[in-house]
């Protein structure tokens, strides 16, 4: 046995590779934030997390400039030794003041703010209660600790309310969520967790990775939205997004923030923020202080986006928040709408399994507030003729008026459980329940590019099994489905091979 033979015998990559659909790790050659270049070919970005479109702003340039000339390149060592200048405090002390709380520790990135969060807090005896769509920074950092984990349903408070109430108050308890969850672009029920953790004696953590910046009047994310700021003992953040950097913070009491400034072991072995993503960081925080325009734009923006897609019969579902999916259905749809709104000038970032159920893969769509109307206007364009041509969509538009609702400010009741309870308009193939009225040759086209993909995925040794399946189909039906089978496969191996080559989309 060799710890390298399940990466040597791993077909799936080679497969997806040469279907010519495969998505991931496209390089941009260069980017000014909205619009970006891949592959030679200039793309509209609607696939980044750069919701106020700051990295691009002249004073963050400029701050990071001249961190580099002052402090060089790197740290080059731990915060606890002697990687901490006086931008990280600087850095620490302005989030402390923008989120209200005590203190704030800023961490090397995102994803290690969680581990560090969790894994330094959390020990055995404590219970850590947690939203089954967490991000996995939040699950791995919980995996690190010691503690007891209770999973509750997707936002189901009352499955909430049920394991606190099991719990015993000789444990401590922390609640853990996302604020915006940031596949689907829903939100937290912060108002009742606030509410459970205050009567069940629980502390509450938020990752609000996706509301900083975006959520609020002042931008302080899920937890001023719902007007529950002192109700959220610990926020967690990234700057990679609304900030315009790289790195995270967590805000809460003094003493929690010395703790685990002392005792995490991915804080204090790991080098610190480079000097230059501090001092952006600093300076987007000023701009985002400054410029309240901007998040006013995005909402708008998101309004737009919402709208624009749900009249032509796209299901957004519970998004209220500038991250709009657009929900496809299976796998291979997903890659393969992905990959025409490529070809037609349209970066978005295709989301599979495990991130969502099989047969809810979804269009991440995401904005800036930078992008202008004419950018926005093009991505409805592709994206309707491609929802059309693909026939993801009617085409005819189904819906002349639409209800959007988006978490602008003001909006503060609790929005994911109205749009799921309205009557949101479903496209085509996400909803089985929607009637497939094209003629029949589509239809089994569709059957056979289906049981193609699945084939292609399927384990080598599970495949052997399957193929003994057209034999038994025909004894049992007579001779159309093996037939589909047989002649399906290779009909669809030869239209998803023909774009593998490179040189033919250069
Ligand atoms: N939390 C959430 C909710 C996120 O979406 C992400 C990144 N996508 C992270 C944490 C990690 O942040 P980073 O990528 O900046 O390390």
């Amino acid at each position: 046995m060799d710890v390298f033979d399940k990466a040597f015998g791993w077909r799936d990559l080679k497969i997806a590779q040469a279907t010519g659909f495969y998505p991931y790790f496209k390089a941009i050659s260069d980017s000014d934030a909205t619009e970006v270049t891949i592959e030679g070919r200039r793309v509209l970005m609607v696939g980044s997390n750069n919701y106020l479109g700051l990295t691009r702003h002249p004073k963050v340039i400029a701050a990071a400039h001249q961190a580099i000339d002052k402090y060089g390149t790197s740290c080059s060592g731990s915060r606890l030794l002697n990687g901490t200048l006086e931008l990280h405090q600087e850095l620490e002390r302005r989030f402390a003041r923008f989120l209200k709380k005590d203190a704030a520790l800023c961490v090397t990135t995102g994803f290690t703010t969680n581990l560090a969060v969790l894994s330094g807090l959390l020990g055995r005896g404590d219970v850590v209660f947690t939203d089954r769509q967490n991000h996995a920074s939040l699950v791995d950092g919980v995996r690190l600790s010691y503690a007891e984990e209770k999973r509750f349903r997707h936002n189901d408070m009352a499955q909430l309310e049920k394991l606190l109430r099991e719990t015993s108050d000789r444990n401590g308890k922390l609640i853990v969520t996302d604020g915006v969850f940031s596949m689907e672009g829903d939100l937290a029920d912060m108002k009742e967790i606030t509410r459970l953790a205050k009567q069940y004696n629980a502390r509450v953590a938020v990752d609000d990775a996706h509301g900083l910046g975006v959520l609020g009047a002042h931008g302080r994310g899920t937890a001023e939205h719902f007007d529950v700021e002192d109700g959220v003992d610990l926020v967690l953040g990234t700057f990679s997004k609304s900030f315009a950097s790289l790195g995270g913070v967590c805000a809460g009491p003094q003493e929690v923030i010395d703790w685990i400034r002392h005792k995490s072991r991915p804080f204090i072995f790991q080098a610190a923020m480079t000097p230059s993503a501090a001092a952006a960081c600093i300076a987007a925080l000023e701009v985002i202080e400054e410029e309240p325009e901007r998040r006013a734009r995005l909402w708008e923006i998101t309004e737009k986006m919402q709208r624009g897609f749900k009249s032509m019969g796209f299901d957004t579902g519970v998004s209220v928040t500038p991250v709009v999916p657009l929900v496809i259905g299976e796998q291979w749809r997903a890659w393969k709408f992905w990959r025409a709104l490529f070809d037609a000038g349209v970066y978005c970032n295709p989301v599979i399994p495990p991130a969502v159920p099989a047969n809810q893969c979804l269009m991440r769509t995401s904005y800036m507030a930078t992008h202008t109307d004419a950018q926005l206007d093009r991505v409805l364009d592709i994206v309707e003729q491609t929802g059309k041509k693909l026939e993801v969509i009617p085409q005819i538009r189904p819906h002349t008026t639409v209800t959007v609702k988006v978490a602008s400010p003001g909006q503060n009741q609790f929005l994911a459980s109205a749009v799921r309870a309205e009557e949101t308009p479903k496209s085509l193939w996400s909803n089985g329940n929607v009637r497939d009225e094209r003629p029949l040759h589509k239809r089994l086209s569709d059957v056979v590019e289906r049981v193609t993909w699945q084939a292609i995925n399927t384990d080598p040794d599970e495949l052997a099994k399957v193929a003994a399946l057209p034999g038994k189909l025909w004894r049992q039906r007579g001779q159309l489905p093996s037939l589909l089978m047989e002649k399906g496969v290779g009909l669809v191996m030869r239209q998803h091979a023909e774009p593998a080559e490179p040189e033919d989309r250069a």
